[in-house]
């Protein structure tokens, strides 16, 4: 059976990939650090848990929700956008509304879906989340990349992506906080990429906004509608419960956009998947979105706490100036390019990136699984996750070190 040409064009997730490995490694009875984890491993409050446990008595629990999700679960999720961004969807002249779908992956497919067409460019920020370029190739767009590197702490310039601009751009994906990097692009980024996008009034903007409360540093994460509020209108804001609650296997995503798009994605998402979980709808219903950064309290203590731990290993080991400090979502990007291992690769073929090499190593003569950077455009450099426990995550950066210094 030939796969058609569009699939075709899709390669692997390589973060599955690597996880699905390092899980049969430590199945087979192997001492296994995995940093490669895209979800926190922690229970999601129990104030939620109890709303499934009582939701489930309900028939309706388990029937067809509606296409476009639970109107209450709707209105909420505009109202909680409206409270936490401190903007307003009312009293102009443009109607928003949200939509649910399984995940914040779906409703980004379904978004580009519905705006992209064949040949359309799609700018994204590298290093990027690895669906992003695959993503726009499924729908037939081109995934145009505006680079940035540990050089300047992975924000891209605003003039670079100026250049990157042209009649066939469609699209700008926004993702703040951001995966791999675990950094929120600063107000002043925001702003100065507000004035620009002015510049562009076709231009439509994504704002990737799923990791919103889990900064662990402050300020918190602003967003450039903020300076210009009139961007909303051509702005399609993702968001869901998978980082933030702990729910990644539950698949509620929210895409909050002009009523228009909205009613198109209604469309979309009809005739395809249909709407989102029924039961965890009806909970999130009950649900009181104010107690998330209550549960995520303890948790940013423990990423903040790793960081530290990150940080002053770099710093121990004379590594200082390839650390940079991460704030949110829960990642960090390691950079060998800038440390004695990276001259070991080199010195087999020159260079390149070495990316996929070096995790490969690590994971199978040292039992350390990180993601590499070639999955996010970023060359040899790869994505190790925060959210291990103390004593372990402590071990597996001594590892870490140790390999950097090209010593064992
Ligand atoms: N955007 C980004 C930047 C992500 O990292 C992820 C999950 N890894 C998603 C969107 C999608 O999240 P989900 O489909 O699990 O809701």
């Amino acid at each position: 059976m030939e796969p058609s040409l569009r699939v075709q064009k899709i390669s692997e997730s390589i973060t599955l990939k690597l996880n699905a490995k390092a899980t049969q490694l430590a199945a087979d009875g192997k001492k296994i650090y995995n940093l490669t984890a895209g979800q926190l491993p922690f229970r999601p409050m129990s104030e939620f848990v109890d709303l499934i446990r009582s939701e489930s008595d309900f028939i309706k629990s388990f029937q067809y929700s509606p296409v476009a999700g639970f109107p209450e679960l709707r209105k909420k999720v505009l109202k909680n956008f409206e409270e936490t961004r401190k903007v307003s969807l009312e009293g102009g002249e443009v109607e928003y509304d949200a939509i649910v779908s399984n995940g914040g992956k779906h409703a980004l497919t379904n978004v580009l879906g519905a705006l992209v067409n064949q040949g359309d460019e799609v700018i994204i920020f590298s290093p990027y989340w690895v669906s992003y370029p695959e993503m726009v190739n499924f729908c037939g767009g081109v995934p145009v990349v505006v680079e940035s590197s540990p050089f300047d702490v992975f924000v891209p310039s605003i003039e670079e992506l100026e250049r990157k601009i042209n009649d066939k751009t469609k699209i700008i994906i926004v993702n703040s906080p951001q995966n791999p990097t675990g950094i929120h692009y600063q107000d002043e980024w925001m702003k100065r990429f507000a004035t620009l996008m002015m510049k562009y009034p076709d231009v439509v903007i994504i704002s990737d906004e799923i990791y919103y409360e889990l900064f662990f540093y402050d300020p918190r994460p602003t967003y450039f509608y903020q300076h210009e509020p009139s961007l909303l209108e051509r702005t399609v804001i993702v968001d869901g419960i998978s980082k933030t609650l702990a729910s990644t296997g539950l698949r509620i995503g929210f895409t909050i956009a002009r009523k228009e798009l909205i009613t198109v994605l209604n469309k979309l998402q009809g005739q395809t998947t249909s709407g989102a979980n029924s039961l965890v709808q009806r909970a999130l219903c009950q649900f009181d979105f104010h107690q998330i950064p209550v549960y995520l309290e303890p948790i940013k203590k423990h990423l903040r706490d790793n960081a530290e731990v990150l940080g002053e290993a770099f710093s121990e080991h004379k590594l200082g100036h390839v650390w940079y400090q991460p704030t949110s979502a829960f990642y960090y990007l390691v950079d060998f390019s800038q440390t004695p291992v990276m001259e070991r690769f080199k010195a087999r073929s020159g260079e390149g990136d070495y990316s996929v090499e070096i995790c490969e190593e690590l994971l199978d003569e040292y039992g350390l699984a990180l993601v590499p950077g070639e999955a996010f455009g970023c060359p040899n450099t790869a994505r190790m996750s925060l959210v291990l426990e103390k004593d372990p995550f402590k071990e597996a950066v001594d590892i870490l070190m140790k390999f950097l210094l090209g010593s064992d």
